[in-house]
């Protein structure tokens, strides 16, 4: 008969009927009289209960339903007894599709620690943990695609395999296809790329962002939502190698707009999640973290503080407090002094303007004063930097000085600078981690357990 998923099956106007479930045995207890099977499908974090009536079956039947297994039952949904459920089956029919033998499968027993689960990410999905953490992960991305495309943003794939480090984001996996025990040398020793699968040096994607300003100041307002790779050997609960980011790209947006939308953005994420996702994120907030729920709507309904980065580094320098890194004006802020204006100082978002141009990226429109750039950074509690953005230079001129003062190559630069040359606009964009919203949403708190196969240094396995 047809199958009816878990999280459907909770329905009152079933009670009665026979239905059909399909899933994996999360445990079995009972006695000779009785025996019940929790099963899970993945559709939800709850289980159903299955009762079999050891009456109706032999022990060895049952003898392969243990944690783990597969299994097809079809019985009554009835109205439940016992504490903890509503309604249960009474099991009519019982197939096993396939067995997991108790003394090899590696989640037999309840309560893995993290840490140990990471080490089995083939199968930790199937735990409850991981299980919220990926429905919430899958109603994320579809609120962020909601959120865009019900205000006129076009969703724009931008490659993943290019020919710049424009970015200059962070160190690049080179893509080849070259031997690399036997390199096709030029003359003066140097590897001939001219041989190479793209005849010149190419690497994985750190942002998408240049080539989604070609979008914006085509579209109005584009969005990219897609794999970036950076191969920092920074081994933080808060970086991946591979990770998943989204950068809206909007032209006419100065970055006053572009704050707002940011902010609407996270709450509207956050918001969406609360919603669609209370069961998964109650079972998070009791087992990891009590006060995810407050926190989660704490953000939603306060303004997020808007204050310069001068200003930012006054209040650190005043505060007394002794941080790990110092912090001077010039300097990048660590996590740590943006985890302290957020929750000593403000207990709130913070989004933090007006960065030294020095610690900013070339592309970031220049303020007059000489000094600084309309950068602007979303701070989160727990989080540090969850948002990364700005107003773009749009001058041709003072974006063509600001890349030779950096001395970025500019023969990888020009299509680039085609955008200032040709019908220039002001623009503004970010760059959103997904699986530091994640990691927020959550209450997760390191990165490797908010994606689903998490690659970091010297960790690719699955
Ligand atoms: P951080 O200072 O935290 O290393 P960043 O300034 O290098 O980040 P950006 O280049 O501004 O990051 O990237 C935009 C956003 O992408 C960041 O705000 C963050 O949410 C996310 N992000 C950056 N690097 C990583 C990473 N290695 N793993 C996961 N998310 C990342
Ligand atoms: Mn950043």
């Amino acid at each position: 008969m047809k199958r009816t998923k878990i999280s459907d099956i909770f329905d009152p106007a079933l009670i009665g009927s026979r239905v059909c479930v399909k899933g994996w045995v999360r445990t079995r207890r009972g006695n000779k009289y009785v025996q019940f099977v929790a099963l899970n499908d993945g559709s939800t974090i709850k289980n159903i209960q299955i009762v079999f009536d050891m009456n109706d079956i032999s022990d060895e039947t049952l003898k392969p339903v243990t944690t783990g297994a597969s299994i097809c039952v079809e019985g009554i949904l009835v109205e439940s007894m016992g504490k903890g459920q509503s309604v249960e089956i009474q099991a009519k029919e019982l197939t096993v599709y396939g067995t997991a033998d108790p003394d090899t499968y590696p989640l037999q027993k309840k309560g893995h620690t993290l840490e140990f689960l990471r080490e089995k990410a083939h199968l930790r999905p199937r735990t409850n943990t991981f299980g919220a953490v990926l429905r919430v992960r899958s109603a994320l991305a579809f609120a962020i695609h909601k959120f865009f495309q019900e205000r006129g943003f076009y969703y724009l794939n931008t490659p993943l395999i290019t020919a710049s480090d424009c970015e200059g984001a962070g160190a690049m996996f080179q893509v080849t296809t070259l031997p690399l025990n036997n390199l096709p040398k030029n003359e003066d020793g140097s590897v001939d790329y001219s041989k190479d699968f793209f005849g010149k040096p190419t690497a994985l994607t750190v942002s998408g962002q240049l080539e989604g300003e070609l979008g914006a100041t085509a579209l109005g307002a584009i969005y990219t939502f897609g794999p970036t790779f950076r191969a920092e050997n920074s081994n933080t609960p808060r970086h991946l190698s591979e990770f998943w980011m989204i950068e809206p790209e909007m032209a006419f947006y100065d970055i006053n707009d572009n704050m707002e939308l940011a902010e609407d953005f996270v709450k509207y994420c956050i918001g969406y999640a609360l919603e669609n996702c209370a069961d998964d994120i109650a079972f998070l907030a009791e087992h990891f973290d009590p006060q995810l729920t407050e926190r989660l709507r704490s953000v939603i309904d306060c303004d997020f503080v808007r204050l310069t980065y001068t200003e930012g580094v006054e209040i650190l320098k005043a505060s007394g407090h002794k941080f790990e890194f110092p912090v001077d004006w010039g300097t990048d802020l660590q996590s740590e002094h943006e985890r302290y204006l957020v929750e000593e100082h403000f207990k709130r978002p913070v989004i933090l303007t007006d960065y030294p141009k020095d610690i900013k990226a070339f592309y970031m429109k220049q303020n007059d004063d000489g000094r600084t750039v309309r950068a602007m950074d979303v701070l989160f509690p727990k989080i540090g930097e969850i948002i990364g953005g700005s107003e773009r230079e749009e001058n041709y001129d003072k974006l063509l000085a600001r890349i030779e003062e950096l001395n970025i190559p500019m023969k990888d630069m020009w299509w680039y600078l085609d955008t200032r040359r040709f019908g220039t606009v002001p623009h503004s964009g970010f760059g959103l981690g997904f699986e530091r919203l994640v990691l927020f949403v959550t209450g997760m708190t390191n990165i490797r357990d908010v994606i689903p196969f998490p690659r970091t240094p010297n960790n690719a396995e699955f």
